[in-house]
């Protein structure tokens, strides 16, 4: 069992808070393309025959190439790897470029999950994070995809915004409420170094809320989207039942995952490799057949301290027993005194052989994970 990422490197426009590898230059898409086949073609034994069960189509934005260039790497990707019968196929999209026609093609080539980065309804917070769409655009995106045939709709949004409100806070999610996707991804704004965002906070236009703020805004996420009937599976994650993203899951129970185009990560258990981030250098080294990615082996600690963090990212938390038969019985002991004081502060709880963070401890994870790192 194994996923499969692509990564589309062009946007329409540059967000202001974003520290992706995108373009916006679509000048060499036809080369990209055929690159990104070449490296499909190329890489089958990385996997080494382990069945697709996800395909992830991230960027960038995907739904900046025609259904016909999106199928024809669906189609390579069939071609050259065994794929489950019933495999994931997700696409991001933002609602800007959105059409019935558009959608419904998507649905014709395979794709049967949209991931809709909307990340505000609110116009003031979009035009300051420059998304190429509007609020109006963002409520009507829903209602066109499901009449374009998608049950399996996930919908990003941002909170911690500069200027923002707990009451406009609110008021975004239950939007999202009304609009009724199985999934929702929340992310707690980080102001990047370098960005245009970034300017503004430092030059004092606009100003971030305080921690405080943030713990307030997240804690009523976790609330409303509770009550709403959505597990809370991951960190930044929210599900209706049976609609966790099965690809993005993979990341976080180390299943091996395989990434084409430029800067994707690739991951095969032992060793973990990163494509260049650069569309015209990752096209050049792919056609004159030069190497295009770097890669290292992951030392034992790397493994531990990474099954750690992504273990304590998700409501099972770390398996025990796993932990046990993978590590050693004497690390597992090192791992449960070193978390005895998260345990004491209930941040931290141990059930049937896991341990987890607790609402309470959420708040904290960062901190909480690297106390228990190994060096
Ligand atoms: S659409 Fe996404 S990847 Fe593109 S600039 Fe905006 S945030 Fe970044």
């Amino acid at each position: 069992m194994a996923g499969i990422y692509i990564h589309i490197p062009y946007c329409k426009q540059a967000c202001s808070y974003c520290d992706f590898y995108f373009t916006v230059h679509l000048l060499d898409k036809q080369e990209f393309i055929k690159a990104l086949l070449e490296e499909i073609e190329s890489r089958t034994a990385y996997l080494e025959n382990q069945t697709i069960e996800t395909i992830y189509f991230g960027g960038g934005t995907p739904s900046q190439l025609s259904t016909q260039e999106l199928n024809s790497i669906i189609e390579a990707i069939q071609m050259n790897y065994s794929v489950t019968g019933n495999v994931e196929i997700t696409v991001e999209t933002n609602p800007d470029n959105l059409t019935e026609d558009y959608l419904k093609q998507l649905s014709e080539i395979g794709a049967n999950r949209l991931s809709i980065g909307i990340q505000s309804f609110k116009n003031e917070d979009l035009t300051l994070m420059n998304r190429a769409h509007n609020a109006a655009e963002a409520k009507n995106c829903i209602s066109l995809a499901r009449v374009s045939g998608f049950n399996n709709i996930s919908i990003d949004l941002i909170y911690g915004l500069p200027d923002s409100s707990i009451e406009d806070w609110q008021n975004n999610i239950q939007q999202a409420l009304k609009l009724n996707p199985e999934h929702i991804s929340a992310y707690n704004l980080t102001i990047e170094t370098g960005t245009p965002l970034a300017h503004l906070v430092s030059k004092g236009r606009v100003s971030i809320p305080s921690d405080d703020e943030v713990v307030l805004q997240h804690n009523l996420l976790v609330d409303l989207l509770s009550k709403a009937g959505f597990e809370h599976y991951e960190t930044s994650n929210f599900a209706k039942q049976g609609f966790r993203s099965k690809h993005n899951s993979s990341y976080w129970k180390g299943i091996h995952y395989l990434g084409f185009g430029p800067s994707a990560h690739s991951f095969n258990g032992t060793s973990r490799s990163w494509n260049i981030a650069n569309t015209k250098k990752y096209v050049d080294l792919i056609r004159e057949n030069k190497t295009h990615f770097e890669s290292e082996t992951l030392s034992l600690i790397d493994r531990i301290n990474e099954f750690i963090m992504t273990g304590l990212r998700t409501v099972e938390g770390i398996d025990l027993n796993h932990f046990e038969n993978n590590f050693g019985k004497k690390r597992l002991a090192v791992l449960l005194q070193e978390s005895a004081n998260a345990l004491s502060k209930q941040y931290l709880a141990l059930d049937q052989n896991r341990l987890f963070v607790t609402p309470k401890g959420k708040v904290l994870l960062d901190g909480i994970t690297s106390d228990l790192f190994f060096e």
